[in-house]
């Protein structure tokens, strides 16, 4: 009798699985950062490419082939000269 009752609530346990179905437009986005992490490119707001997912450090820069380390340094260095020379 109480193997009986043991094994019927297995089966049951299986039948009827509790576990939440996952949301189809959650799928895709995976929002597991805290922070987004935004282009570092003077005035840019673009968001940074995501990490490669092999690994190594998510890149600092949008997508934009314009913007990266060398861009970005001439960018501020005119910005600040622009300033400087103002008036
Ligand atoms: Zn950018």
């Amino acid at each position: 009798m109480a193997e009986r009752d043991a094994r019927a609530r297995q089966l049951g346990g299986d039948a009827e699985r509790l576990r939440p179905e996952p949301r189809p437009h959650d799928a895709g986005m995976e929002h597991h950062v805290n922070e987004p992490k935004v282009c570092i490119y003077p005035g840019c707001e673009r968001p940074a490419v995501p990490p490669h997912p092999l690994g190594g450090p998510q890149p600092a820069f949008c997508d934009l082939e314009d913007h990266n380390a060398l861009t970005a340094h001439q960018e501020r260095q005119r910005l600040a000269e622009e300033r400087g020379t103002k008036g």
